[in-house]
């Protein structure tokens, strides 16, 4: 019993740690931002237990604009789900380890980081007809690449596909990563010219084109809202900006279908991507005035389909438990998750439910 005890309440005692934490930095954020951020600090920490496909859309918005950092260690934290990360600036961030993440292949499958398009073999019409992404969730968060007048829109443009979104800079502007994820590209791509492209944990990719300076290189860690590099015009460009896109397995589709520009603020924290959207003319502006009236298609669809859910493991779960809250099997937990009924759970492990 003993044992059992403690194998409980050390993981517990790094929850509530973390919660503290989370609860602590929102205070320090006050100071230096608006409350807006503050809510999210606060929601943040309300969503450490359980993970729901949430289908209304709610912004997000950006966390504190790190800067010009580097990750100095990543240490352990007792949990092995989570792990700490230090700065250069005295600052800290929880990530989730590397194995807990919802696919773990994501930084091994088509990981190539001598071209600059790694899924060239993937066709379009083998992606499932519909994607659920979670852009964010309690440990991971938004930050926009730059915020400006847009000067040019995803779609066709001048008989060639325009497949990210232009935003007029002044050279030197830095540039900052969206989400947490792994620099697969830092290098002068031809049009592109010095080109950084980040692959994100839940798959996506972001590509920041254009810069006068590269931050990181390949294989670096980076966290939303660390810079990055600086804004310019090298390459295919006709004056300062940052040109961004937004892919999944090598698809682009409309970054306002994410990001709000005008705000900053990511428009949803779960995305679900059709494959309809990858096309060159589905603009994000266009469907604009269907999108309410497919949002409640799709919400329809997703709970009766897709219906993803993910369950994190809090002290005292159980398979058994598990599936009779979320109506399931220990079986069907077991083979969504690829793990056997005797498997021990860790607190801060993140299941798939359904
Ligand atoms: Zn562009």
């Amino acid at each position: 019993m003993a044992e059992r005890l403690k194998y409980y309440i050390i993981p517990l005692a790094i929850v509530v740690f973390a919660v503290a934490a989370k609860a602590q930095e929102a205070d320090s954020l006050a100071v230096r931002q608006t409350t807006d951020s503050l809510h999210v600090a606060a929601t943040d920490t309300m969503r450490v237990d359980s993970v729901a496909v949430q289908p209304k859309a709610v912004p997000v918005h950006p966390v504190r604009t790190l800067g010009k950092v580097s990750v100095i260690d990543t240490l352990p934290t007792g949990n092995d789900a989570l792990r700490i990360i230090l700065f250069n600036d005295n600052t800290w961030r929880y990530i989730l380890s590397e194995e807990y993440k919802n696919d773990p292949e994501v930084f091994s499958d088509h990981w190539n980081t001598d071209v600059t398009h790694a899924y060239m073999d993937v066709d379009v019409n083998s992606l499932p007809e519909a994607t659920a992404i979670r852009l964010v969730d309690s440990l991971e968060s938004y930050h926009y690449p730059f915020l400006g007048r847009i000067s040019s829109r995803y779609g066709p443009r001048r008989g060639r596909p325009h497949q990210g979104v232009d935003m007029v800079l002044k050279t030197g502007d830095p540039i900052y990563a969206t989400f947490d994820g792994k620099v697969r590209v830092s290098k002068v791509a031809g049009n592109y010219g010095n080109l950084v492209v980040i692959r994100h944990n839940n798959g996506l990719e972001t590509y920041y084109a254009h810069l006068s300076q590269r931050d990181v290189a390949v294989g670096d860690w980076v966290v939303a809202g660390q810079q990055i590099g600086l804004g310019g015009s090298t390459g295919r460009s006709t004056g300062p900006h940052l040109h961004f896109e937004v892919r999944y397995r090598g698809q682009s589709f409309d970054p306002e279908r994410i990001i709000d520009f005008s705000t900053g603020n990511l428009r949803r924290d779960e995305l679900l991507l059709r494959r309809r959207h990858f096309s060159i003319y589905a603009k994000f502006e266009q469907d604009f005035d269907d999108e309410v009236e497919a949002e409640k298609q799709e919400e329809a669809e997703r709970k009766a389909a897709a219906a993803i859910q993910y369950h994190t493991i809090r002290s005292g779960d159980t398979l058994g438990a598990l599936a009779r809250k979320y109506g399931t099997t220990v079986s069907r937990l077991c083979q969504l998750n690829n793990i056997k009924s005797t498997s021990i759970l860790r607190i801060g492990q993140r299941l798939r439910v359904r």
